[in-house]
């Protein structure tokens, strides 16, 4: 499904923290909306799970505008840097947790888990609480939990974080997987270029509410629109 941010505004009090945004994203692809801290990167995907109202502009998914609809009517599953996981519930509890409070039947959620299980590469672990997993393997629970509804677009907010640097590489490429076979639409929110490059199809490269450019990685790496750009991605003039 793809996404459309058509002159998006979005003001705290009397400061712009998104400033006329624009921005298309392909059905079936994965961007990365990279930027230094504050530049407005989480502010805009709360705009799109609809989280948050904004100011101006519209948002439309698959074409169409659900700009004044609640997060519970755009098909989206959001992931953040602290997992949210429920401590006191299972592994399976967990992930079920979304089909649960919507009283699907008990067989279809086990059925559901299961494959969700298989996808992510957690079998064998569903009995675990939380605090018996790995920061990786808590990761790929939530990467379940936010896609047992099968959401047409991922929204991903700085979710390696808080892993160390060698599972922070094989969840890149972990995350990447499930994003390629699945085919759903991703949205990955980084301050780290080597994330984003290695991570997704495009980038855009944000700074104070604005995009300065929007392009793959290889091209903003050997054309970037300016200095600032050039910088960020770690070649500078
Ligand atoms: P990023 O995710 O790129 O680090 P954010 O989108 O979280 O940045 O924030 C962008 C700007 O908006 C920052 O200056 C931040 O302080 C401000 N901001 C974010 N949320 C709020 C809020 N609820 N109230 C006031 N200001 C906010
Ligand atoms: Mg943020």
């Amino acid at each position: 499904m793809g996404i459309q941010i058509r002159n998006f505004t979005k003001r705290f009090g009397q400061t712009t923290v998104i400033d006329n945004m624009n921005l298309d994203i392909e059905s079936g692809e994965m961007i990365a909306l990279l930027g230094p801290s504050g530049c407005g990167k989480s502010t805009t995907l709360f705009a799109i799970s609809g989280i948050h109202k904004i100011d101006e502009g519209q948002l439309l998914l698959a074409g169409e505008d659900v700009t004044g609809k609640p997060p519970q009517q755009r098909n989206v599953g959001v992931i953040f840097q602290s997992y949210a996981l429920y401590p006191h519930m299972t592994v399976e509890e967990n992930i079920g947790f979304p089909l649960m409070i919507r009283k699907e039947a008990k067989a279809d959620i086990k059925r559901k888990v299961q494959e969700m299980t298989e996808l992510v590469g957690l079998k064998g672990l569903l009995g675990r609480k939380p605090a018996e997993l790995s920061g990786g393997q808590q990761q790929r629970v939530s990467l379940a939990r936010a896609m047992i509804r099968r959401p047409e677009v991922l929204l991903l907010d700085e979710p390696l974080a808080n892993l160390d640097a060698r599972l922070r590489i094989t969840m890149r490429a972990e995350i990447r997987r499930i994003q390629q076979e699945t085919g759903i639409t991703a949205v990955l929110v980084t301050h780290d270029q080597v994330e984003a490059m290695s991570m997704c199809d495009r980038i855009a490269i944000m700074r104070d509410g604005k995009v300065l450019q929007y392009d793959t990685p290889e091209q903003m790496y050997q054309v970037p629109a300016n200095d600032y750009v050039a910088g960020f991605m770690g070649n500078p003039p």
